[in-house]
């Protein structure tokens, strides 16, 4: 199927809508989601219109998961957890994107639990805290 360019995160992309940023470079961007299922819970997207992860080119591929790396750590630093999960869904939006959530057991994956219900405040509050273990 076609790459949908009107989908939610190419949207944010282009600074069409906004979302709380947690860090970005030339390939990659990261934000909170927006219903997350944790504390923390991160999206890392690729910069390119590309909607299943395992069709992105190597270069995409490697460099998102070593941008998403000090993103993960700061994360486990962030909020008690084990250690930062990592999913690859990609059912609800059609562009590549990898979740890093923290978990303690591997029922903290499990996508088809009931979302917290975080204010745009929590939401903000969280990101900023990320973001200060992150740099
Ligand atoms: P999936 O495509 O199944 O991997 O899930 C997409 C994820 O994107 C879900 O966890 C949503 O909560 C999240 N999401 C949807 N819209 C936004 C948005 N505008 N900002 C941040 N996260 C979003």
């Amino acid at each position: 199927m076609a790459y949908d360019p009107n989908n939610i995160f190419a949207r944010i992309l282009r600074g069409e809508i906004p979302c709380k940023k947690v860090d970005e470079d030339a390939h990659t961007l990261s934000f909170r989601d927006i219903n997350p299922l944790a504390p923390t819970h991160v999206l890392v997207i690729p910069k390119t219109e590309t909607d299943k992860f395992f069709d992105l080119s190597g270069v995409y591929l490697s460099e998102l998961l070593l941008f998403a790396q000090p993103i993960a750590h700061a994360i486990e630093s962030a909020y008690p957890c084990n250690r930062c999960g990592m999913s690859v869904i990609g059912l609800e939006v059609p562009h590549a994107h990898l979740h890093l959530v923290p978990i303690n057991n591997a029922d903290d994956l499990n996508f088809t639990r009931e979302k917290l219900k975080v204010t745009p405040e929590e939401l903000r509050e969280d990101q900023e805290r990320i973001v200060s273990f992150l740099h």
